[in-house]
């Protein structure tokens, strides 16, 4: 089994950062009502080293800290990382150490059951692009990624199976819930953020009538302006 006291210092000193972030990231989720209880999660991977770093199970919102987050290897395997050996790793880690072996660009991923998108989910519905932020930030229709089980890959597959080569950070697991990607866990917490709120407010429209998707071609442009142009240089 790793242990963490006998990895290289640089590596400590990434996961005891990266425990900070994940931990503090954790506090976005409730802040922004996606999870209730002890769901939900964000992991983000050590910079440098094949491990990353998640929420403890069962553990809740206001328990958590730097000293609880629990580090993995890319395998799912918790390593003996100075946490109690009583302390295991989220339900969902298999899905996110799948996620980290598949997608090498992706640094971050967060799961919630946040209300709006998952009932998209329950209705195996996509969350069309009908909205500018929607077209922003995800580049088209929030997918429908098939119903997997927990427990094995089955989840994490269908989570690169859908979002492999796409623009949308965000699947709505059928029957399930979000997961969303990032570069880092901020990006993939912004993600969650943003899907629950497009999720709410096209309910809302969809509630006065039929709504129709933006045009291909201005979806593309709004997209390529806000990851290319907008922001802070
Ligand atoms: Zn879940």
């Amino acid at each position: 089994m790793i242990v963490l006291s006998q990895l290289p210092w640089e590596t400590q000193e990434a996961v005891e950062t990266t425990r900070q972030r994940v931990a503090r990231l954790h506090a976005q989720l409730p802040r922004w009502e996606l999870v209730v209880w002890t769901a939900g999660n964000v992991s983000e991977r050590v910079p440098g080293a094949d491990l990353f770093v998640i929420k403890p199970s069962g553990v809740s919102y206001d328990e958590l800290s730097p000293h609880n987050m629990v580090v993995c290897t890319l395998d799912g395997e918790k390593i003996n990382d100075g946490t109690s050996p009583r302390l295991t790793p989220s339900s969902d880690t298999a899905a996110h150490a799948y996620v980290y072996r598949h997608m090498p660009e992706v640094g971050g991923v967060v799961h919630t059951h946040s209300t709006y998108a998952t009932a998209f989910a329950a209705r195996m519905e996509e969350i069309p692009c009908v909205l500018t932020m929607m077209a922003d930030e995800f580049g088209g229709p929030i997918p429908i990624g098939p119903v997997a089980v927990i427990g094995d890959d089955s989840i994490g597959r269908g989570i690169v199976e859908t979002l492999r080569g796409q623009r949308s950070p965000a699947v709505l697991m059928g029957h399930h819930g979000p997961f969303t990607i990032g570069k880092d866990g901020q990006a993939a917490v912004k993600a969650a953020v943003l899907c629950e709120e497009v999720a709410r407010t096209i309910h809302v429209a969809q509630q006065k009538g039929p709504v129709e998707s933006l045009p291909q071609d201005l979806i593309d442009a709004l997209h390529d302006r806000y990851q290319n142009v907008y922001g802070q240089r």
